[in-house]
């Protein structure tokens, strides 16, 4: 016999295909709504599919989900979460709130993973000393924001308004799952988010910003960047080291994108004391952004013991921002969430695999 289908890994043509081996093509469509929009995880629950069918599903199909194994909260209001995969490796989400002038939440973002550890090494993240260690599914990513969105709904009684698949693991290398778990999340039978609303993060691999430039769904793109300089930006991205992803590469990955498009990008800058924080830097900065559409987000970066990376100060800070305004460059900050329990990228996934 052979192993079951995980419904939940499947596109929505993948799923058409499996169920109209023997069914008609409305029912893939009832199957993928009870899946996607209801949220049901077992077969019983999807009441108007006929009893053969359901049989059909329980021989062959599963439905290979993940279950909340812990949840830290932050005084600042960030919920961290630790999920188990039925592999028995653990990846973590981030729910961060940001509130109004009322206290009330103004945005509920939700930071998802879309691999357990990460191959880019990335010499200032905790996920990047992990190493790859596998691909999550689409719909291991999906219940992610579907968990996070029940805690977001039961602590601050509002629905998650953002997803950025900023957590553990490198998008772009896992983006047949990504883009699946796009589809279901933006879909009108799926969770029906608006694809304004997601932001797809990476490290900067260029071939697939291109490819991503030509896909259907209109998700933002943020890239990595943290630093203007090929030197610096190769001694702690590994990735840099390579032509077809240098920096001259990515820059042209990144104009075609934007006139492709027609829409900017985010460029995320973790602030580096002593490192890439000098006006020098910010000099530079200005003039690799300007040749595309785009905004900086600067970064406080998070300490992670052991690596040797730390937060700049604030005056730096405020010295780099006044040369990118000078610059016309428009930016943001991003300050440090959930400090206290261990928010930086993969910190609570590298320690509970080192606990156990
Ligand atoms: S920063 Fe992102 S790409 Fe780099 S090692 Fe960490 S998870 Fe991977």
């Amino acid at each position: 016999m052979s192993d079951p289908i995980d419904l939940l890994s499947l596109s929505r043509i993948e799923l058409q295909q499996w169920v109209e081996m023997t069914d008609k093509r409305f029912r893939a469509d009832q199957l993928y709504r009870w899946l996607w929009k209801q949220g049901a995880r077992t077969f019983d629950e999807m009441s108007n599919l006929p009893a053969s069918f359901r049989e059909r599903l329980q021989n062959e199909c599963k439905l290979q989900t993940i279950s909340l194994s812990r949840t830290q909260t932050s005084a600042d209001g960030t919920v961290k979460m630790l999920f188990l995969l039925a592999s028995g490796r653990h990846v973590e989400t981030v729910l961060i709130p940001d509130f109004d002038e009322e206290g009330d939440p103004s945005r509920l973002t939700v930071c998802v993973s879309s691999q357990v550890g990460c191959a880019m090494a990335c010499s200032f993240c905790a996920t990047g000393t992990m190493g790859f260690q596998q691909n999550l599914t689409s719909g291991e990513i999906v219940d992610q924001v579907r968990a996070a969105n029940d805690v977001a709904v039961s602590t601050f009684g509002q629905r998650i308004t953002n997803i950025v698949y900023m957590g553990m693991g490198e998008p772009m290398l896992n983006y047949d799952a990504v883009l699946g778990s796009v589809e279901k999340l933006t879909s009108e039978d799926g969770m029906g988010l608006a694809a304004r609303r997601l932001t797809v993060s990476t490290v900067g691999l260029a071939g697939r910003i291109r490819q991503l430039a030509e896909e259907e769904y209109k998700v933002n793109l943020a890239v990595s960047l943290h630093s203007p300089f090929d030197d610096k930006r190769s001694s702690i991205m590994p990735i840099n080291r390579k032509a077809k992803t240098d920096l001259t590469a990515l820059m042209e990955s990144i104009e075609f994108y934007t006139q492709t498009t027609g829409r900017g990008i985010t460029y995320e800058y973790c602030m580096f004391e002593g490192f890439n924080d000098s006006v020098a830097d910010a000099a530079e900065l200005s003039k690799l952004v300007s040749r595309a559409p785009s905004k900086v987000n600067l970064i406080m970066y998070n300490s992670v013991s052991g690596l040797g990376f730390n937060q700049s100060s604030e005056n730096n800070l405020n010295l780099f921002i006044a040369r990118l305004v000078k610059d016309r460059v428009r930016v943001t900050v991003r300050r440090s969430r959930g400090q206290d329990i261990d928010a930086a990228c993969g910190q609570l996934a590298v320690k509970h695999s080192t606990e156990v």
